[in-house]
Formats: structure tokens, C-alpha cells, sequence
């Protein structure tokens, strides 16, 4: 039998993603979905705008939306909650007994919450038995951009190490949300500004390699410089990453570490889980959001360029799906890890 899930946050840009990957699910069925105030009452179909390119499934269009109450019927719950309300809603809900998956930024720094990327540190999931919710739990999914990076660091550290990471993003405009950026900002330019954006993939990734221990997750010294820009991209993530390394490696080596790289999803064989969570691909001009940012469910992150640096070792690009990998896709992928795990009981 599948599990009844509800997804808080439904009506936005993440939300849609949520409701389009777990409309036709193996492991999960939508019970119940939440939004704000505003929309509270209303059709799914009738609040939402629906922007996917899949069409919505009628059973889903009629559902009513619900207030973000912890009185929702599934125990499991993923959030795409605006962050001026998700870190209040998340814990709410975490106190009644609900496991909360979230993607918003509000509890990712909390002493025994999560911050998982599936392929890289799973076993982080044991810290939820500390937390003070009393069988309820919180695990979140990190920054869309910061998924991407990590994911094409994680081979790299594995076999050789890295002491230090630049990276230069070009980010989508629906990782603002929906409306997110207005067309007369974005349309014919690039805005050198995302607020908070540099300062999460600056720490997050410290927390994601770090080790999970009896007093919370102790971080990975490592050093990383970003800056952030908002591109006129509908969807996809594109981030020029420069890296210093600890041991010595031939490209060949960086590519072969790539294009096999493979963690616990792949073999349990998880319905999210991409055959190559990094895939490297050849030809001077990739990768581009418009062509790769759907590879493999939109759950791979492609990567390109690599080259040698004149400051660092190495420079190459990387490109993943921000609203998918980076957020519904990946939390989904948590999701199925944990049912898989025996934590969603
Ligand atoms: P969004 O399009 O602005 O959607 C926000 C959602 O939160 C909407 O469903 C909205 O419902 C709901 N909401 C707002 N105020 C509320 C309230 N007071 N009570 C209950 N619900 C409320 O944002 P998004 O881009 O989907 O992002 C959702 C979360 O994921 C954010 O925390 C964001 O930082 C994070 N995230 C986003 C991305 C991305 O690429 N977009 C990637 C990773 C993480 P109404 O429609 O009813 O207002």
C-alpha cells in the first residue's frame, strides 16, 4: 500500500514539482495539500497556476486545499513553504508527530536536523532519533545550488580531496518562486545579486560532508568562495567551479570519478535516484540548461568544461535542475531513502 503524503506550500514553484513527481508515484500517494490563507478553501486547480509542462491530474485539480495546520491526515509531509513561514509551520507539525521534509532554509542549521543530499550522507538521517519532537522529525533538503556542487564535489573529495572551491553561479529564475523575479528585472539582463544565496553554499557544504557524531554534525574544513547571479533561465542552475585539490589527478581521473560515481539510491535501486547522480559530458559548449537540465528525471547533475586552472587545479561546469534536484526531486529522493530505511513507520 502507498503512503499518504501531504505537501505544504503546494501552489508554488516547488510545490507543482511536487505534485507533479508524486501524482504517479510507487512509494508515495497525495492525501492533502496546504497553502496559505490566501488560497485556503479553494480547488488545487483553481488557486494554482499551473506552469508544468506535464498536464494536472483531475483527481489532483480537485482536491481542497488546506489551512498549513498540523491536522493533516499523513503523517509524512514535505514542505515548499516560503521561508517567512516554514520554519514556524515545519515545527508545528514536527510536535504532533509528523516527518517533516523540508526544502526551506529555516532548520537547516538546527543542531540535529538533517541537511541530506541522498548521495553523499544518508547516515545523517540516524540524528533525527535527538531531536525534541518526541517521534515526530524535520529533515531538509539544502539550497538548489549547493545540491548541484556538492554532488560534483562529493567523486572529487572521495578519491582526492579538495581544499578549496570557487564557484560562480547563473541560477534560474524559478529558484525565486513564483512570480519570483519581475520579467522588466530579468528579461535582456543578469542581476549580480541573490540575497542569502553566497552564504549558503559557503557553509551548507560543510555540513552536508561533515561527520554525524552523538553532538550534532561536526563540520568538513573546507574552504569555498561563491557569488551568485540570477540569469534569464526558466529552469537550471549553471555554476563555473574552480578547484584546488589535496592529492594530485590527471583530468582523466576527475572524469572517470564522475561518470562512475554511484551511492546507496543507486543500489537500492530508489525510484528518484538517477543511473549517474554526475555524468560528465563532452563538447565545448556544455553544458546548457536548455538542453541537459532534464537528463535522467532532471535528477542528474551534468558537468562539463573541465580544464586546467592557472590559480586553482582545475575548472569545469556544472549544471543541475534547480526545482528538481535542487529542491522536489531531491526531497522526493529523501523520501524514498527514508521508507526504504524503515524511518517513515
Ligand atoms: P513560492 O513559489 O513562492 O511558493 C511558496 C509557497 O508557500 C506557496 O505555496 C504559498 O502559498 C506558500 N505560503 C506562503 N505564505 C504562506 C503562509 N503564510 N501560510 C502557508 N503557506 C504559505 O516558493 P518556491 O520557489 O516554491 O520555494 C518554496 C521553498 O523552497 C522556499 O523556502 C524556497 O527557499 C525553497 N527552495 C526553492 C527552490 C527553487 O528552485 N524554487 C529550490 C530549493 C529550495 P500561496 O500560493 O497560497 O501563497
Amino acid at each position: 500500500m502507498k503512503i499518504k503524503v501531504g505537501i505544504l506550500g503546494a501552489t508554488g514553484s516547488v510545490g507543482q514539482r511536487f505534485v507533479e513527481i508524486l501524482s504517479n508515484h510507487p512509494f508515495f500517494e497525495i492525501a492533502e495539500l496546504g497553502a496559505s490563507d490566501r488560497n485556503f478553501g479553494k480547488k488545487y486547480g483553481e488557486a494554482t497556476n499551473w506552469l508544468q509542462q506535464s498536464t494536472l491530474d483531475p483527481k489532483i485539480a480537485n482536491l481542497i486545499l488546506k489551512k498549513c495546520e498540523p491536522d493533516f491526515e499523513s503523517r509524512v509531509v514535505f514542505s515548499a513553504l516560503d521561508s517567512s513561514v516554514a520554519g514556524e509551520i515545519e515545527e508545528e507539525f514536527a510536535k504532533k508527530g509528523y516527518y517533516v521534509i523540508s526544502n526551506a532554509k529555516n532548520h537547516r542549521f538546527d543542531k540535529f536536523v538533517p541537511l541530506v543530499v541522498p548521495e553523499i550522507n544518508i547516515n545523517h538521517f540516524e540524528l533525527v532519533k535527538k531531536q525534541p519532537y518526541g517521534g515526530g522529525f524535520i529533515i531538509t533538503n539544502p539550497n538548489c545550488s549547493t545540491i548541484g556542487l556538492v554532488l560534483s564535489l562529493k567523486p572529487i573529495i572521495d578519491k582526492f580531496g579538495i581544499e578549496s572551491v570557487n564557484v560562480v553561479t547563473m541560477q534560474a529564475v524559478s529558484g525565486a518562486g513564483y512570480p519570483g523575479v519581475a520579467s522588466l528585472d530579468i528579461i535582456d539582463n543578469v542581476i549580480p545579486f541573490i540575497s542569502g544565496e553566497e552564504e549558503k553554499i559557503e557553509t551548507e557544504p560543510k555540513k552536508i560532508f561533515g561527520k554525524a557524531t552523538e553532538d550534532g554534525v561536526k563540520l568538513l574544513e573546507i574552504k569555498i568562495s561563491a557569488q551568485c547571479n540570477r540569469a534569464p533561465v526558466i529552469d537550471g542552475h549553471l555554476e563555473c567551479v574552480q578547484v584546488k585539490l589535496k592529492e594530485k589527478a590527471d583530468a582523466k581521473d576527475l572524469i572517470e570519478a564522475w561518470n562512475n560515481f554511484k551511492a546507496l539510491p543507486q543500489e537500492l535501486n530508489l525510484p528518484m535516484a538517477p543511473k549517474n547522480p554526475t555524468l560528465y559530458i563532452y563538447g565545448e559548449k556544455y553544458p546548457q540548461p536548455k538542453l541537459h537540465r532534464s537528463y535522467d528525471k532532471g535528477m542528474s547533475v551534468t558537468i562539463g568544461r573541465l580544464r586546467k586552472c592557472s590559480l586553482f587545479d582545475y575548472k569545469f561546469v556544472i549544471l543541475s535542475h534547480n526545482t528538481i534536484r535542487g529542491a522536489a526531486g531531491g526531497t522526493t529522493l529523501i523520501a524514498e531513502a527514508l521508507k526504504e530505511l524503515n524511518y517513515l513507520k
